[in-house]
């Protein structure tokens, strides 16, 4: 052999981003609790302001351990480049703030995290953004909703809470066809079970606080670049092709190229609106990463058992997962998603409402928690919780009517789960 050849999933996941500690070794990556990083020199800290010498000012905007992470997930995505930040929520705001303005609208599936649902359906109106939603499987209602004033498309890879899977491809074309670049949230598939850059999304954003950290921990966002969308293309982005007056005039396209929104990301959008990820959180999902494909593959495995099990319980009216036969996302799941449908999954109780409430206190094993993506299996009521804020109408499009919990299946013996389950059950539907 004269070439080694492309390192797998399974080797970046541990090795991506990191090297040894130049300063003393270090094998794991160094927690680097510091805010401030000294100048070799006036000059070196005035090339460093300039943005024309890469290194570490402070820590709102770099920091080594929190570089490592970045890379590791801008690899394990096919990006050029990511930006870490404090929360999934934040880097959902960090994406689109280079593309947006006042008057300016993102176009959304109406299947979302519930949080996002409230994000861009309430808050970004203070900004002066809009949102509108549609059904992403509706293509020419996605397509009718774009208009001249929209910078950008959003959906989520395996959709919160339902487990529907999305069309990326069909989706991606869309976007490009409108010349705003897609946005997909792939928080719940992770980068293991759905690669969005590889089926054409510009951009893909996480929640870390999920699967990537794997244990709930620390919560942490992270925006990935697939580096090929052209902000230059047309006038719809001047923060990106314009002179930026936040940063003395520079054309942040022309001047990084491919890497202008990582670059934005950091110089404006860390610098300027501080949602900063600290390191200690970058440590916990670290960790968590180097375990990702072997995690992802129990939680589907497990997902898939629990779901037959639960399907074919006459107390359960239904059952959401895109991984049984009988769901109609399955052969769309088995295509884009060959490795598994997720971990997320949603079933109806038969006695509604009640019978939800009932059952969620009466399980066990299963923690009543508003996260996902635990090594412990979760369960929520989403029309009580999460999804409180919204209409019935808006719950049942979202896929979180009166009568559904939400699972997040975890790696534990799938056996135990679903004994848990039938327990409650029994006690649910008396
Ligand atoms: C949790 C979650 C978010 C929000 O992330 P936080 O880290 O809680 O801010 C966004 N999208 C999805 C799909 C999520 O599951």
């Amino acid at each position: 052999m004269t070439e080694r050849p492309a390192f797998g999933f399974e080797t970046l996941q541990i090795h991506a981003g990191a090297r040894p500690d130049p300063a003393t070794g270090a094998r794991q990556t160094p927690i680097y609790q510091t805010t401030g990083y000294v100048f070799r020199d006036a000059d070196h800290a005035a090339a460093l302001f300039n943005l024309q010498e890469v290194g570490f000012i402070y820590s709102r905007l770099t920091n080594p351990t929190i570089a490592v992470l970045q890379e590791r997930i801008a690899t394990l995505e096919g990006g050029v480049g990511a930006v870490c930040c404090s929360s999934g929520h934040a880097a959902q705001l960090m994406a689109l703030f280079p593309l947006m303005a006042p008057g300016r609208n993102v176009v959304a599936s109406t299947r979302l995290y519930g949080g996002t649902l409230t994000q861009f359906s309430q808050t970004i109106k203070r900004f002066g953004w809009s949102a509108t939603f549609v059904d992403f499987d509706d293509t020419d209602a996605v397509k009718a909703a774009i208009n001249d004033d929209t910078r950008a498309v959003f959906c989520e890879s395996i959709s919160n809470p339902g487990g529907y899977v999305t069309d990326i491809p069909v989706i991606a074309e869309i976007a490009d066809a409108a010349g705003v670049p897609l946005i997909v949230d792939n928080t719940t598939a992770t980068p293991y079970l759905c690669n969005p850059i590889a089926q054409g999304a510009s951009l893909v954003v996480h929640s870390t606080t999920k699967y990537l950290t794997g244990n709930g921990t620390v919560t942490g966002g992270c925006v990935v670049d697939s580096g090929k969308f052209n902000w230059s293309a047309s006038d719809k982005f001047p923060s990106l092709s314009q002179p930026e007056p936040a940063y003395h005039g520079l054309k942040f396209h022309e001047t990084f190229g491919e890497l202008a929104f990582t670059f934005h990301g950091i110089a404006i959008g860390l610098r300027d609106l501080g949602m900063t990820m600290n390191p200690q959180a970058a440590h916990y999902t670290l960790m968590g990463i180097e375990t990702l494909s072997l995690r992802m593959q129990r939680h589907v495995e497990n997902a898939q058992e629990v779901a037959q099990w639960l399907e074919a319980d006459p107390r359960v009216e239904y059952v959401t997962y895109a991984g049984l036969e009988s769901s109609p996302y399955n052969a769309r799941a088995k295509a884009l998603y060959p490795k598994g449908a997720g971990a997320l999954f949603t079933f109806a109780v038969k006695g509604g409402y009640d019978a939800c409430v009932k059952l969620v206190d009466s399980l066990e094993l299963f923690s009543h928690v508003a996260n996902l993506g635990d090594t412990r299996s979760l369960i929520i009521h989403s029309a009580s919780t999460t999804h409180r804020q919204l209409s019935e109408e808006q719950q049942i499009a979202a896929g979180a009517a009166p009568n559904v919990v939400r699972l997040s299946i975890g790696i534990e013996t799938a056996a135990d789960l679903i004994a848990d389950l039938d327990l409650a059950l029994t006690t649910a539907t008396a």
